[in-house]
Order: C-alpha cells, then structure tokens, then sequence
C-alpha cells in the first residue's frame, strides 16, 4: 500500500533521523537533507532520558548501550547555606546528546543522508511537494517531513507568525570534572539532581557523561543550570561583546564579556550554598542561553508536516525535548503505516500531536512559574501559582504526567 512512496526529511538531527528511520521501516523510502556539510556538533551535556526515548531508538534499529547514561536516585533541594530541605526518591538517568544522535546516524544508510543541503523554500502542487535548496537542487516527493529545528525554515515560510517567544529568563550553563567537586557534594548529593532556589531564581547540579561519553564513576562530570531573570535590556546586554558589538539573543560563549562571568561568579558567591557557588566559580567557560518556548497552531499544511522542535519547544525543565520528536516521529510512522489515505493520516498526527506538545509546552510554563520575577505572597497564591513552592517543582520536574524517567532495567531490558 506505501510501495513507492517518498518522504523527503529536512534537517539531520534528531527528529529527522527518527523520523527517517522509523518511517523506512514502515514501507517508506526517506531521504534526509541536512545543512550542516560535517558531524552535527554535540547540543550540550546534560540529556534528560526517558523510557520512551529508549523504545523509539531500539524500533529505529539503533545500537543501544546500557552505558548510554548516568543513573540517578532522585531529587534534593538545598538552602543557601547546603542544608537539605527536602529530597524526594525517584530513579532517573542523564546522557548526552552525541550518545543518542551517533547510533541513530549509524543505522541510517549514508547514501540516503544528503550532507550540505540547506533548504530554502518548499512548493506544493496537487499531491506532490518539492523542496528546493540553495544552489538550486531540487527533490520531489509525497511529504515533506520538516524537522529543521526551532528556527525551521519551513515554519517560518508557511506560517510566519509563529515564533520562539522568549520567556524573560536565561540559563547559565557550566560543566567541571568530576574530581574537581567539592569533596562533600560529591559524598552526599553526586548522584541526585540537586537543586536550589535563590529568591526569584533556581538551579540545578547533576552528573553526566564525561569526555567521551564516558559513564564510568571517577571519569563523569558535573554540570550545572542557572536560572535567573533578565529582561530584553538585560538579555541584550549579557548579549553584547567586549567591543560593543550586540550578538541579538546569543553570544557565543569565548565573547561573553570577562565583566559578566565575574558578576555572576561573585553572585553565586551570595546565593548558593559555598560548595555550589565553588561549582560555579571554578566552570572555565559558562554558557549562555535565553529560554524560550514555541507552539504552532498547525502541523500539517497540505503535504508538509512539522515534527520535533520545528513543531513545538518546550522550556528546558521537562527535559524531554528529544523524547518528543522521537515519540512525533513514533506517532507519525504508526499514522502512516499501511494507511491508504496520506491526509487521513495526517489529521491523526496532528491531532495527537498537537495535543502533547501543547502540554508539555504548559507544563514547562508552569515549571518555570517562579522565574517570572513577581513576588506574590504564599497566602495568594492561585493555579500555577502552586509552583513557586520548589517542592511542587520538584515532585513534576520532567513531565512525569507525559513520559516516563529511564532507569537502569529500562536499559538493560
Ligand atoms: C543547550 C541545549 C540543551 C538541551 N537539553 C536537552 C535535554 O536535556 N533533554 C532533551 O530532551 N532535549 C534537550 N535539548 C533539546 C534537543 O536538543 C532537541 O529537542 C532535539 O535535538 C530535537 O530537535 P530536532 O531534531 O527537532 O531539531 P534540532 O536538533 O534543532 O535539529 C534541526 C536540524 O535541522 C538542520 N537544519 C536547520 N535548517 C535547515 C535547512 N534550512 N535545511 C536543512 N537542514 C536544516 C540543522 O542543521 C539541524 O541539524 C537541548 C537543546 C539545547 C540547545
């Protein structure tokens, strides 16, 4: 019934390579196009997993490791001054982004993965789409499949109001090795996540994979997240260079202004607890990230399709970014297996996804609710407002309601 049907699949990373794979395996041929001429560079240490995302890369035929991630116990919250505050049991891992990407690219056939091709418009006629590319190659097929990121070139064609929208905060990232952690942390928290809560702002620590992917205890690292608010003329400050020069809502991490990684070290310094603010003092490099979250009203515009972050990105506190374009892709696959009517199929993707990634999108809002820079007393609290309690964070942190934590067994199974 699928004989001889094409999906042609922008974008290389990880929704594309789901998606490619796991449609091929459902009659499919698939092609992907990815901009980048080389290897896909590693999008950060710290990857929340989940059993879902394990599921889908064993149905996409990739090689599966148990070494893959770092477990975890559960979740602690410490006060300013290290004490524990509360903690809460719950098994979970952490990886990296390269150990999913890697296999997933290794099970896809080279011949079918077109390197250097960026596209820059889509055209649809009757039943059929064509993806055109810079340089002028063309590429017809019977969907287009749009996993071209959260600035997909897609989206912005067919629907260009929809936009990442910033949420008013930012995310300081850093990474040490783990022989350098502070002895007690080490001891008493290494294998959590843990998390504290300065007025108006959290953070988290947690162990992950090592140089290599390695997960082996002694050869790990830490890593920590730093949320703290910034409006748009903070944002944009944070974001200009030594010479003045405005890089918008980014900057890459070497022209961050020596000023800046010296205030926030001495601000750490007041906030946390002393071994945590060592954590951040002794992060060489932190990295800087403005927060922002995205939905799209649609996902299928005749035979186009949005999947991953191209659709839908959640704030990074559900951690589940790559579960969800793996489970898009999963949804898709099963829409269009064996189903003679394409569009039928696709109104099924759309419904279902649009209703996950609406709530994961709300449920990262949420989770992020005592980022927003107001303070309203405990006593008026209402709804959401529930989540200025850390505790509630850290009882949904994730999106337990939506996918499941990966522990050990899941790997091993
Ligand atoms: C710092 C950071 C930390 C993160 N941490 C987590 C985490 O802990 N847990 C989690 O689940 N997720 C996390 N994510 C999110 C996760 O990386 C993405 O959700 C995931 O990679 C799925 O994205 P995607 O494949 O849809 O898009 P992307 O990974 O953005 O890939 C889009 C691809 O499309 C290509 N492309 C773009 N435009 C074109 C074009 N015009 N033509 C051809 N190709 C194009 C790009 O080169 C890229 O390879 C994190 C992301 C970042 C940036």
């Amino acid at each position: 019934m699928t004989a001889g049907r094409h999906a042609l699949v922008i974008g290389g990373s990880l929704g594309g390579l789901f998606a490619a794979s796991l449609l091929r395996k459902a009659g499919w041929t698939t092609t992907v196009f990815e901009r980048s001429a080389g290897a896909l560079a590693s999008r950060g240490a710290g990857l929340g997993t989940t059993r879902e995302l394990v599921e889908t890369m064993r149905r996409a035929g990739a090689r599966l490791d148990i070494s893959m991630a770092v477990p975890m116990s559960g979740y602690v919250w410490l006060d300013g001054t290290g004490r524990v505050v509360h903690t809460q049991a719950r098994l979970n891992a952490s990886s990296t982004w390269s150990r999913v990407y890697l296999p997933l690219r290794e099970a896809f056939p080279d011949s079918d993965y077109r390197a250097g091709m960026a596209l820059e418009r889509v055209t649809q006629k009757g039943a059929r789409v064509t993806a055109h590319f810079a340089g002028g190659a063309t590429a017809e097929g019977d969907l287009l499949i749009a996993a071209d990121g959260n600035l997909s070139t897609v989206r912005r064609q067919l629907m260009p109001e929809v936009e990442p929208r910033y949420a008013g905060y930012v995310a300081w990232r850093g990474i040490m090795e783990e022989r350098e952690v502070p002895p007690a942390i080490h001891r008493d928290h290494f294998d959590k996540i843990a998390f504290s809560f300065p007025e108006g702002e959290m953070s988290l620590a947690m162990p992950v994979p090592g140089h290599g992917d390695d997960t082996r205890p002694g050869h790990r690292r830490y890593y920590f997240i730093w949320y703290r608010p910034a409006d748009a003329a903070a944002l944009s400050d944070l974001c200009t260079d030594a010479d003045g020069v405005h890089h918008g809502t980014s900057i890459p991490p070497p022209l961050i202004r020596a000023a800046v990684t010296r205030a926030i070290k001495a601000d750490a310094a007041e906030r946390f607890a002393p071994d945590l603010a060592t954590v951040i003092a002794r992060t060489a490099q932190p990295l800087l990230q403005a927060i922002t979250d995205l939905e799209s009203p649609r996902l299928v515009m005749g035979r186009v399709v949005l999947l991953g972050d191209a659709a839908f990105v959640a704030r990074p506190h559900v951690a589940a970014g790559v579960s969800k374009a793996a489970l898009d892709a999963a949804c898709l696959a099963d829409a269009l297996a064996g189903e003679s009517d394409i569009d039928a199929a696709l109104a099924r993707y759309e419904r279902e996804r649009l209703d996950f990634g609406t709530r994961i999108v709300a449920h990262g809002r949420r989770l992020g609710t005592l980022l927003d820079g107001k303070n309203i007393l405990r006593a008026e609290w209402t709804g959401d407002d529930a989540y200025r309690d850390p505790r509630r964070v850290l009882r949904d942190y994730g999106a337990p309601h939506l996918v499941h934590d990966l522990t050990a067994q899941d790997l091993a199974a």
